[in-house]
């Protein structure tokens, strides 16, 4: 039997890809390992979005191709946004890979499967290979929905549209398929995400709120988390019509990336500052136990002092429960990467750490409010003899985690009641409620 294994970079787009295809490979008759040593075909999905991650990428396909001098049968197959963006300079620089695909589908892995199999086409039809029925990449109550691929925004600073392609919204019965298969499986939430998951139904006759809705009627599922909710689309009205769907969490995943309305413009958000600060209002006003998470850019070209100092002062008077920041990473082919004047990479470096410090100390200002409020929370794992649970404003792997003081019969996967005994930057403690 042909053993195989993945290593899954970048974004969770990447990893419910992934998800995919290791359900897709195990229902084929191949075997997953956890040990790269032992496989026949070891596979790596890679992330080309900024300079750090290609470099991640890099390196782990070198470390991946070090398994296969020792030993000769293994395959080595990479996927993914790298090969997309740089597929022939890959095949020249490194001969150890056997096998590139771009993104698979079930016809490129049916491929793969005739490949594997000496030529045999596959016997059974690939439709019954691709229901996800166990999870590789997260633990089995969590679930990745992917709704759409591609992305028609064209951020100024982001390659994604040249690497996905234009938006496209998935089929709705395969998303609702997916979605009763994850919670058949034990999912309990389901983490819905494409690169704009407010664009989805803008290309075919359903929307965002039908499909939200008929998947808060699958029996199982207990909490929705949005995530990349761009905010060009998230109109007042449309907020409430989402966020009024039965078991869609109150966590508002908007990805900001500035506020100075130049720098916005530059970056081609379609956005600006009165409607991002009107957006917001909306939100604390409206959903008073809610968060927001958000990301930012700094270091955009046309990023002055003083626009930078507008986006301190926007998260004083705005503040963001969730936050994370990177430096503005000039992309090949985006129009980002030849504007000027461009902001030299130590500036924006201090100016990252400067927007760090500034929201750690918002946040150790607001972080005592949590204390004594009693939460929904969701436990993830048992570590040190320790639950590792999260609270329902918090994403797996993105977020805060909670530690439990007193773990009582509480196991993975449950859902309960718990009050907030410690809050630190990032962390919580608490105890379950009986
Ligand atoms: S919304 Fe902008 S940043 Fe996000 S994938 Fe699309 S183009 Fe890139």
């Amino acid at each position: 039997m042909i053993k195989f294994h993945i290593v899954t970079l970048g974004c969770s787009k990447n990893t419910a890809d992934s998800e995919y295809v290791a359900n897709f490979l195990q229902n084929a008759g191949l075997k997953w390992t956890d040990k790269p040593n032992e496989a026949d075909l070891l596979m790596l999905n890679t992330c080309g979005f900024i300079n750090d991650a290609k470099e991640q990428s890099l390196n782990t396909l070198f470390t991946l191709a070090e398994y296969k001098e020792k030993n000769k049968a293994q395959k080595l197959l990479v996927y993914g946004c790298l090969v997309k963006r740089y597929e022939e300079q890959l095949k020249a620089d490194i001969p150890e890979i056997d096998y590139f695909f771009k993104f698979f589908d079930d016809k490129s892995l049916s491929l793969l499967l005739k490949e594997l199999t000496v030529s045999k086409a596959p016997k059974k039809n690939c439709a019954d290979f691709s229901a996800i029925t166990k999870r590789f990449f997260t633990p089995p109550h969590i679930g990745l929905l992917k709704i759409a691929e591609g992305c028609d925004n064209w951020c100024s600073y982001c390659a994604i549209p040249k690497i996905r392609g234009s938006f496209r919204s998935l089929p709705e019965e395969e998303i609702l398929r997916t979605a009763e298969n994850l919670a058949k499986t034990g999912s309990k939430e389901l983490s819905v995400i494409a690169q704009d998951t407010t664009a989805y139904g803008k290309d075919t006759d359903t929307s965002l709120e039908e499909l939200l809705s008929k998947i808060s009627q699958i029996d199982g599922i207990e909490w929705i988390r949005l995530h990349y909710l761009h905010p060009k689309r998230l109109t007042p009205d449309f907020i409430d019509r989402v966020f009024s769907i039965k078991k869609v969490l109150p966590y508002f995943d908007i990805p900001l990336q500035h506020i100075d309305d130049t720098v916005l413009n530059k970056m081609n958000r379609h956005t600006d500052s009165n409607q991002i600060k009107q957006l917001i209002s909306h939100i604390r006003t409206n959903y008073q136990n809610s968060v927001i998470r958000s990301t930012f850019i700094v270091g955009f070209p046309g990023e002055t002092d003083k626009r930078f100092e507008r986006l301190l002062t926007f998260l004083e008077e705005y503040p963001i429960d969730r936050l994370g920041a990177f430096v503005f990473s000039p992309e090949e082919g985006t129009r980002g990467a030849e504007m000027t004047p461009k902001v030299s990479k130590r500036k924006a470096a201090e100016r990252l750490d400067k927007l760090m410090t500034f929201q750690q100390l918002i946040l150790g200002e607001t972080a005592e409010k949590w204390v004594g409020r009693e939460l929904e929370l969701m436990a993830d794992a048992v570590e040190n003899g320790k639950i590792l649970a999260r609270t329902v404003y918090d994403a797996y792997e993105v977020d805060n985690q909670t530690i439990l003081e007193d773990t009582g019969n509480i196991k993975p996967g449950d859902i309960f009641k718990g009050v907030i005994t410690e809050a630190g930057l990032y962390d919580f403690k608490a105890r379950p409620l009986k």
